[in-house]
């Protein structure tokens, strides 16, 4: 796109999440959304690697005989299943379907940091797979093999048709509400709700001080993910008080559907995660769980609740209870710095 030549600034008040009317896409100031420099920032002060937490532990606790169950080792293997690819998926919805249809250039930049931190995840599941001396090509495809995470998987894929298309333009109230959905679904479904009773199952095995190297990748991950969530969050919100056309009843109880929709799917793939329930954590707790959090989700973008179950995992509670969140980040970074492990 050529530069349009002029000395007039740019009008802030012009500047949009999409369909911005100044739509200049490399003049970082002045800034209005400033929630994606603040995420951005927090990104950068949260960064980290998967090589620089010791999988010493784990390596040994795999290679037991004594320390893990068959039914542990089958959990911890399907959750990585789900895990291997999705952040994958995620990256590819930030980088090939959402990013060029951003007009805001500070939602740009955390888009950025994001797609980074996505492959960073990708990263971490790869060094537990390799540490741990897993059959990669097994773990790697699960997703394709293991039904309850293909079903998860296929459930996000389906809405990336349109915005991946080279044609699909924002602009219409038809394809705004396309690309919204496609935003409903990969924070508030994908990062929001699909990657959670797998985090869950992670942090149990910490509590029993199994696996706690992957679980400590998995806390730096999920604190990331929460960024991402939270991030999304806010894009939603600025985008209905941008263009409030959008946000009809119809479209508020479609997202309404879709989110029930996938709190059947992930306590189906919590059910198939353990069969016979594991650490004190059965296939209810987790249905009620999901539950829990997928009503937080809805709340978040200002969507009627649909469970009203409390958490059933209080121990969860630090990590998805946004408004604790900053706490929960200083404390992380602060230890993180200083190079202590991560307690909750
Ligand atoms: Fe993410």
């Amino acid at each position: 796109m050529p530069i349009s030549r002029g000395e007039k600034p740019v009008n802030i008040n012009n500047r949009r999440i999409i369909n911005g009317a100044d739509a200049d896409v490399v003049q970082l100031y002045p800034m209005k959304h400033t929630f994606a420099w603040d995420a951005y920032m927090v990104g950068n002060a949260n960064h980290w690697l998967p090589t620089e937490i010791s999988m010493q532990k784990d390596i040994e606790q795999w290679r037991s005989k004594d320390v893990l169950t068959a039914d542990e080792r089958q959990a911890f293997e399907t959750v990585l299943g789900f895990f291997t690819t999705a952040d994958s998926i995620a990256a590819n919805n930030v980088v090939l379907a959402f990013y060029k249809h951003i007009t805001s250039p500070e939602c740009r930049m955390y888009l950025l940091r994001q797609g980074f931190e996505e492959a960073i995840h990708t990263h971490a599941y790869q060094y537990i797979v390799e540490s741990l001396g897993m059959d990669e090509s097994k773990i790697f495809n699960m997703y394709r093999e293991v039904d309850a995470i293909y079903n998860k998987d296929s459930f996000i894929l389906d809405f990336n048709d349109g915005i991946f298309d080279d044609n699909f333009k924002t602009g219409t109230l038809e394809n705004d509400q396309k690309f919204l959905e496609n935003l409903c679904v990969f924070s508030l479904i994908m990062e929001g709700i699909f990657f959670y009773s797998s985090f869950a199952v992670m942090f149990g095995f910490q509590r029993q001080g199994k696996l706690t190297g992957s679980a400590e990748q998995i806390q730096y991950i999920m604190r990331d993910e929460s960024q991402h969530l939270n991030f999304g969050i806010n894009m939603i919100n600025t985008i209905k008080k941008e263009q409030p056309e959008v946000w009809t009843k119809d479209f508020q109880n479609h997202i309404v559907d879709l989110v029930k929709k996938a709190v059947v799917l992930e306590y189906t793939f919590a059910a198939q995660v353990f069969p016979r329930g594991i650490f004190g954590m059965n296939a209810d707790g987790f249905k009620q769980y999901i539950e829990h959090i997928a009503d937080r989700r809805l709340e978040s973008v200002g969507l009627p609740v649909q469970y009203g179950v409390e958490n059933p995992f209080p121990w969860m509670s630090e990590a998805i209870d946004l408004n604790k969140e900053k706490n929960f980040f200083e404390t992380r970074v602060t230890e993180y710095k200083t190079g202590g492990a991560l307690e909750w």
